[in-house]
């Protein structure tokens, strides 16, 4: 067995919340949460499938900054901020 490869990379891991009212119980508020690659969601689809309209929604207007998926060519600053919203990167480990 060769060794396993790893790369390790900046993220950001800055991480966010937001409460969506349910479209058909208005009594029930989801609560979605993303931080880094890690995303979680209270409402029953995300139960089920791991997938649904608020982690979509959330994903479209995070940051998530990535070194290796880094299209805009930023580095990151001296004091380790992320290049896309300034705030707290961690470093990140991925087998190549
Ligand atoms: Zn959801
Ligand atoms: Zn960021």
């Amino acid at each position: 067995m060769p060794d396993l490869i790893t790369t390790s990379f900046w993220r950001c891991d800055r991480s966010y919340r937001r409460e969506f009212p349910s479209s058909s119980d208005t009594k029930t508020t989801y609560v979605a949460t993303l931080q880094g690659l890690s995303a979680h969601c209270t409402c029953p689809g995300w139960q089920y499938h791991e997938r649904c309209k608020h982690i979509t929604i959330m994903m479209k207007q995070a940051c998530l900054w990535n070194e290796l998926w880094n299209a805009k060519g930023m580095e990151v600053t001296d004091d380790r901020r992320c290049p896309g919203c300034g705030g707290e990167l961690a470093s990140f480990s991925e087998a190549v």
